[in-house]
């Protein structure tokens, strides 16, 4: 093992990856988790192996924190020739869901990673786990409680007291067997009695003080029904189930290292296969809120339209928005794993969905919103279908066919009455390129009743498609277009960060979140235009609107009502084009 580790390397906001790995730039820095790992591999302490598991909890959809956590786990076992399972940890049958269950496995496909034959559910280990309990309780190592959560809470202590024993914490095996026997017969009411470890009241962590392994809980489980009506905890459930499974790795995100005593504690009393538990910091992005309880409120409270959303931080969410699973894949490598936690700048993410489509999204000519142009020495019944370039970074992706007329429709925005210096769009007496086709000059402004400027009378020059004019005249902006009569009618939605602050937690007093949203987070525009080849175009189809950023065609849409999100827009586009122009 040669490289060094920086713990700060997670922290990084400014989207740079010269050395991220895999990215060509030169031998990459291991990070912390990959140092160990080589470092078991080099002393041969798993036998060469690499195993590592995916845990989520189907409580709600998967988010970008999941998704670094999935491209770590995944990632791992691909770059040593491992194995990744995935595993429900569903022991809370109140809060979960199939829909959840079905949604999960699709976003972990859709991200680009296989878990083979390995899905899992800690339900499936019920009767196993429960094995283990009365080994545990065989030992003298765990007793059956009386006391209710409020008592347990009084009797816990605090981080400067001691917890106090609980009365029933020196029953006998006999008599605890029997209890925890009837526990799982039915025999008490709910959260009557549980299921303790016995560990040390008196411990600096409290995890150690006597943790709950087992509630009585009566909830109909969506895998195992009514068989069951007590309930193995987190803590009890998860460590035994990395055993079962043979796990070398169990990483998992900082809120559990101090979990980490209580998981080893588990594991050497019933002297088992011990997996090694590894913590690093999660995923944190600035204007985004990233707890499922809150996600699960949004949704739930209508703050937003779904889970997938397009400004909801979920897989879902991000998909609908038009990411890719590269771009995702990409940011997580790029984000890297450290051990303190940090917040992320979004933009990084946004940077790495405009990179990937950058190099994949066919442009097209959209315009957001239409002013009407006359190009009044074209003639009336001409078209003209002119060659545009599919993509200029992927030679590989051809050309198509743009129909060119005598009345356009350009950006409202492309137009000033009364330009600013510097304005190298159109205004009446100037001049401009128009995208694969001629010069067009402006020659006046139609207006409304109100002043409104509603129609552009133009002229073009025939001499110059595709090459300059033979005075040698020169023009600095090239505007968009979309012929009036081939275009078709369009719905495009713009978002904003859902949150006004750049921490969503951080209001004022009194305050929750909630008041936080932006209420600007979506724009939508109607009656756009979009050239006709976007006819053919198919739901989750992405396309880079020149001049206008990368949009998505939406599962909203009909034929004859097309709906694109945008995914982001386009950043210094504007100073590219103008030097482009000529
Ligand atoms: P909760 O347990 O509160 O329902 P959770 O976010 O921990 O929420 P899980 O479904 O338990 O959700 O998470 C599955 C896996 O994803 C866990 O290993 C967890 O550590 C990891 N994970 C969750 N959120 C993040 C995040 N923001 N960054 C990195 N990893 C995360
Ligand atoms: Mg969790």
């Amino acid at each position: 093992m040669t490289a060094s580790h920086d713990d700060t390397g997670g922290a990084r906001t400014d989207g740079a990856a010269g050395d991220a790995p895999g990215d060509g730039n030169g031998p990459a820095r291991l990070h912390f988790i990959e140092q160990i790992i080589e470092e078991d591999l080099r002393t041969n302490r798993w036998e060469g192996r690499v195993h590592t598991r995916f845990p989520p909890e189907p409580n709600g959809y998967l988010h970008i924190g999941h998704a670094k956590s999935i491209c770590l786990n995944f990632g791992l076992a691909r770059k040593y020739g491992g194995r990744c399972n995935v595993r429900f940890d569903d022991t809370n049958p109140s809060k979960e869901e199939v829909e959840y269950v079905e949604s999960i496995m699709d976003d972990v496909r859709w991200l680009g990673f296989d878990w083979d034959s390995r899905l899992y559910y800690a339900s499936d280990y019920f009767e196993r786990l429960y094995a283990f309990a009365e080994r545990l309780i065989g030992k003298g190592k765990a007793y059956v409680c009386d006391l209710s959560a409020e008592r347990m809470r009084e009797y816990r202590g605090t981080l400067v007291e001691p917890g106090r024993d609980s009365p029933n914490r020196d029953r006998s095996v006999d008599e605890n067997l029997d209890l925890f026997r009837r526990m799982r017969a039915g025999e008490f009411a709910d959260g009557t009695r549980t299921l303790r470890a016995k560990i040390d009241m008196a411990a600096a962590n409290l995890n150690l003080r006597d943790p709950v392994l087992y509630r009585i809980l009566r909830a109909r489980h969506h895998r195992t029904g009514d068989a069951w009506c007590i309930y193995p905890t987190y803590d009890w459930a998860h460590g035994q189930s990395d055993s079962i499974e043979g796990i070398t790795h169990s990483i998992c995100t900082l809120e559990f290292e101090n979990h980490r005593p209580l998981y080893d504690w588990c594991l050497n009393e019933l002297a088992i296969y011990h997996p090694r538990q590894i913590e690093f910091a999660r995923l944190n992005l600035t204007y985004t809120v990233m707890s499922k309880r809150k996600l699960l409120e949004l949704v739930r409270d209508g703050h937003v339209t779904g889970w997938d959303d397009p400004r909801m931080p979920t897989i879902r969410g991000l998909r609908r928005r038009g990411f890719t699973p590269e771009s995702i894949r990409r940011f997580c490598e790029r984000i890297g794993v450290a051990k303190f936690n940090s917040t992320i700048d979004v933009a990084v993410l946004e940077n790495a969905v405009r990179e990937h489509l950058n190099e994949t999204a066919p442009r097209v000519m959209g315009v957001l919103d239409p002013l009407r142009v006359v190009i009044e020495n074209y003639p009336e019944d001409r078209v003209e279908w002119l060659d545009a370039i599919n993509n200029p970074e992927d030679p590989s992706a051809g050309g198509r066919k743009v129909p060119f007329a005598r009345v356009l429709h350009i950006e409202r925005d492309d137009f000033r009455e009364d330009p600013p210096r510097k304005f190298f769009r159109l205004a009446p007496g100037a001049e401009v390129r128009l995208r694969y086709a001629y010069f067009l000059k402006c020659v006046s402004a139609v207006k409304d009743g109100e002043g409104r400027v509603v129609e552009l009378r133009c002229v073009y020059d025939p001499r110059t498609l595709g090459n300059a004019p033979p005075d040698g005249r020169k023009v600095k902006g090239t505007i968009h277009w979309v012929s009036a009569e081939h275009g078709l009618d369009a719905e495009v939605r713009l978002y904003e960060h859902l949150f006004r602050n750049a921490d969503p937690d951080d209001t004022g007093p009194g305050e929750s979140y909630l008041d936080g949203l932006n209420p600007d987070s979506l724009r939508v525009l109607r009656g756009c235009r979009v050239e006709p080849s976007l006819a053919e175009a198919r739901v989750g189809d992405r396309f880079q609107f020149e001049r206008q950023g990368y949009f998505c065609l939406d599962d909203d849409s009909k034929p004859g009502s097309l709906v694109f999100n945008r995914t982001v827009p386009l950043r210094d586009t504007w100073a590219k084009i103008e030097k482009k122009g000529d």
